[in-house]
């Protein structure tokens, strides 16, 4: 197995901007044993099993690849980030992380994850940022963990990977989560999982469910719910963040607002209550969003046409898309300078707070 990025053909150039990638896994070891543990009691969720189920036992090039990255957070990564002329990554918890175990071993393990991510991100400090991982299964817990991540371990985003066993954040029982992140001024990456038990046969069946579409659809969804339950309007500072070309709800703009006014008009449900804004105007006032797994230009160029060039950062999407084309494509965009470098770099550094 070579450790040289599919397809390297040569470095990207040296660059008058930082190229920082915002959105790379890991996975602690532990964390894969606890993972083997759920799949061999045999009640996992198909989601799980069709994704880790894989992932821990394919013997194709491209899994073991992965998992071998995933598991580093040291010279593997480092050579990899050098090669593809990343200077520093902001590092989460691999999807599902802590959110496909038990209450109780989720919020143990999300600390052990976080101590394992900082005590990283101290060794490598110019190289590495560090994201704070949560159990949502324990709302109280989880905004504990923010703030000890915050005050303790310097880290200044929090990851959650979409759903929780079928749960999304929309429903207020989770708001606590939404209360810490917004009194630290902490944004939260709201990053694919796999879909639902109660969602996912009709893309499993044709292969659809993963990152190929399902996660952006289901993450998307995610992020709806948090918009038209009124999370913003009682959160009005929460910022969050959403990969994968926003999961393409910035194409989606005009018709969520013209038909969100008119369902809120028509009354139909009751779960859609008016909002104080527009679909849209949070999705350009609480959100940002990030390039991982799109390397193209043309997604890039209209995602900043209609959410703002201070909303559009680079990511990767480490080890998952590994491509140093991608980088040299990025590299080559036909954009100003100030834009580049504002997704390359100080957007990031503002949203991640980067020194
Ligand atoms: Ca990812």
């Amino acid at each position: 197995m070579t450790t040289s990025a599919p397809g390297v053909v040569n470095h990207p150039k040296s660059a008058d901007y930082q190229r920082i990638a915002t959105e790379e896994a890991f996975a602690p070891a532990e964390m894969l044993d606890i993972y083997r543990k759920i799949l061999e009691k045999g009640d996992a969720d198909p989601g799980f099993k069709g994704l880790m189920g894989f992932y821990m036992s394919s013997p194709s090039a491209r899994a073991q690849h992965i998992m071998r990255c995933l598991t580093d957070l040291d010279q593997l990564r480092i050579q990899h980030m050098d090669e593809c002329g990343i200077d520093k990554q902001v590092i989460a918890l691999t999807a599902p992380g802590v959110q496909a175990m038990d209450k109780a071993t989720a919020v143990s393990f999300s600390q052990v994850a976080n101590d394992q991510l900082a005590e990283a991100v101290r060794k490598h400090p110019t190289r590495f940022v560090g994201m704070i991982a949560v159990a949502p299964q324990d709302p109280v817990a989880a905004a504990k963990e923010i703030e000890r991540g915050v005050s303790k371990l310097g880290m200044n985003s929090v990851i959650i990977n979409s759903h929780t066993h079928g749960e999304y954040l929309s429903d207020p029982k989770f708001w606590d989560i939404f209360a810490a992140a917004e009194a630290h001024d902490v944004p939260i990456y709201l990053h694919p999982n796999s879909l639902p038990a109660n969602m996912i046969q009709p893309f499993q069946e044709c292969g659809l469910d993963g990152a190929i579409y399902g996660f952006g659809v289901e993450t998307g969804l995610h992020a709806l719910r948090i918009i038209t339950s009124g999370v913003f309007d009682r959160f009005p500072k929460l910022k969050m963040i959403i990969g994968h070309m926003g999961e393409a709800l910035p194409f989606w703009i005009y018709r969520l607002d013209y038909m969100h006014r008119a369902t809120v008009l028509s009354k139909r449900y009751d779960s859609m209550k008016p909002l104080l804004k527009k679909p849209s105007d949070y999705l350009r006032e609480n959100f940002f969003i990030t390039n991982s797994g799109v390397a193209w230009e043309p997604a890039i160029k209209f995602s900043q046409s209609v959410l703002g060039v201070d909303r559009v950062m680079y990511a990767m999407d480490y080890p998952y898309q590994y491509q140093v084309d991608e980088v040299i494509a990025m590299d080559n965009m036909s954009m100003s300078a100030e834009d580049k470098k504002k997704f390359f770099q100080t957007n990031a550094e503002t949203v991640f707070k980067i020194r």
